[in-house]
């Protein structure tokens, strides 16, 4: 398999510290708010990689963590903490808050038929972990303490930046200037890695004793800690968003290298975000849409996932309701194939031909997905697949066996009830039809319409499906 590492910003021949076995861990989300679809292309990305890194015959272990303290508005050292915030919003605890989003975040884990992680690892459950790993840090010089904080000083770790590309003096020059610097901070780069329960952070309402005293962790230091406890010191890959190359990952890298003395992670794949309309999602631009909002337009979340796999994870994806209707319209159009291919019954033999344009359909489908997860063109495969000559039953193998990747859902797919009320106007119009009362039959195909179905005339007979309209 071939993947793109932003490490050496070259695409490289993909392989194991242990194959079969794959070591992968994903940042997970900060619960101090709703999920929005921007974070529903990320982890659905992620699932994608975790998907065909099973499809071509890898072993996955997946550790995702859950942060529900020490995250704040900067992701630099910034502003407040983002769950003391969205727990004032709330007019509840951090606790309540945390646990809220968090079980909004899994409903849209589920929603998007995302496979749950091995390990969901909370960073509240693993203070000790992280205390262990500043100690180690402490004793082999890589910090020093204020009145304020324990940080991680930069300046002694000669890599740092090597993820970003940016050395470090251009990243002092270009960092923004923060709300409030502790004035004992050596370095802009450095990073805290425990705060203290003092000045803005004295009534901070999660916290912990430590060597340092009463405070809480930094944000990075969560995902190292998870990371090792649960995958080892060296892993096979770690991805996330963009945003987090320059201060997340690149303090992630420098915290757990200067620990363990090993390489943190062999391979960063990082995702490219969504824009909205063309615009940054934001809050005052009211387009922060969440798997309500697409509700109500009646785009279900595996359409949205189908619109997601026809970008690829390293480009930039703008979002429309145009294009989510799209979506919608060729995933009915492929839960249509499935129950269709279905009904043709029985396996005709395949002959030598047949057989052999099979397997190209699956080498180019492997080929596409093992070649840095080009997914929109093993899209673009599975409809070239759908339309060719191949038997209906072997299609629909091979159509399954591709979802494997997709994450679609498409042997689960059902036909859709047709109420009785609606039965009983389709028989009625039948029998009009058959009468030649063409006016009453074309009251009652309006009437159906109405109703959201369609009738469709058969040589013998007729068929109703729900129109397209009905589900949106
Ligand atoms: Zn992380």
């Amino acid at each position: 398999m071939k993947l793109y590492n932003t490490l050496t910003r070259k695409i490289e021949e993909f392989k194991p510290l242990s194959p079969p076995l794959v070591t992968l861990y994903t940042c997970g989300p900060t619960v101090y708010d709703y999920t929005h679809i921007g974070h529903a292309r990320k982890y659905t990305d992620d699932d994608i990689l975790k998907r065909s890194l099973a499809y071509l015959g890898f072993k996955v272990k997946h550790v995702m963590n859950i942060t529900d303290v020490g995250h704040l508005t900067s992701d630099a050292d910034a502003g407040e903490d983002k769950l003391e915030k969205g727990a004032k919003k709330a007019g509840k605890s951090v606790w309540e808050v945390a646990n809220f989003f968090t079980e909004f975040f899994l409903k849209m884990i589920n929603c998007f038929n995302i496979i749950m992680p091995d390990y969901l690892v909370k960073a509240t459950d693993h203070i000790p972990d992280m205390l262990q790993l500043i100690i180690k840090l402490e004793q082999s010089g890589y910090t020093y303490e204020t009145d304020e904080a324990v940080y991680f000083d930069t300046s002694k770790f000669s890599n740092y930046g090597r993820l970003s590309g940016q050395k470090l003096e251009e990243k002092l020059k270009g960092a923004r200037k923060e709300v409030y610097i502790d004035p004992k901070k050596k370095n802009t780069t450095d990073f805290a890695l425990w705060f203290k329960r003092v000045g803005r952070f004295k009534n901070h309402s999660m916290h912990w004793n430590s060597p340092w005293g009463d405070g809480f962790p930094g944000w990075h230091i969560e995902c190292s800690a998870m990371s090792i406890k649960y995958l080892g010191q060296t892993i096979d890959i770690h991805t996330g968003g963009t945003d987090h190359i320059p201060i997340h990952h690149e303090n992630e890298i420098a915290q757990s290298e200067a620990a363990t003395g090993k390489i943190f992670v062999r391979f960063w794949v990082h995702h490219e975000f969504l824009t909205v309309e063309g615009q940054k999602m934001s809050k005052s631009l009211d387009n922060f849409y969440t798997l309500d909002d697409l509700q109500k337009k009646g785009i279900e979340s595996l359409a949205l996932r189908y619109l997601f796999l026809q970008t690829h994870y390293r480009k930039l994806l703008n979002f429309t309701w145009k294009s989510a209707q799209a979506a919608q319209d060729a995933y009915n159009k492929l839960k249509e194939y499935v129950l269709s291919l279905r009904s043709q019954g029985q396996r005709t033999f395949l002959s030598s031909d047949k057989l052999a344009q099979l397997d190209k359909f699956r080498d180019r489908f492997r080929q596409a997905v093992s070649n840095d997860l080009q997914i929109p063109q093993a899209v673009a495969i599975m409809w070239e697949m759908l339309k060719s000559n191949i038997p209906s039953q072997d299609k629909l193998d091979l159509l399954y066996e591709f979802d494997q990747v997709f994450g679609l859902k498409l042997n689960e797919v059902q036909e859709e009830k047709i109420p009785e009320e609606i039965l009983d106007l389709a028989q009625k119009r039948e029998e009009a039809r058959k009468r030649g009362d063409f006016s009453t039959s074309d009251k009652l195909r309006s009437q159906i319409a109405e109703k959201g179905y369609i009738v469709e005339d058969l040589e013998k007979g007729f068929k109703i499906k729900p129109s397209p309209a009905s589900l949106r």
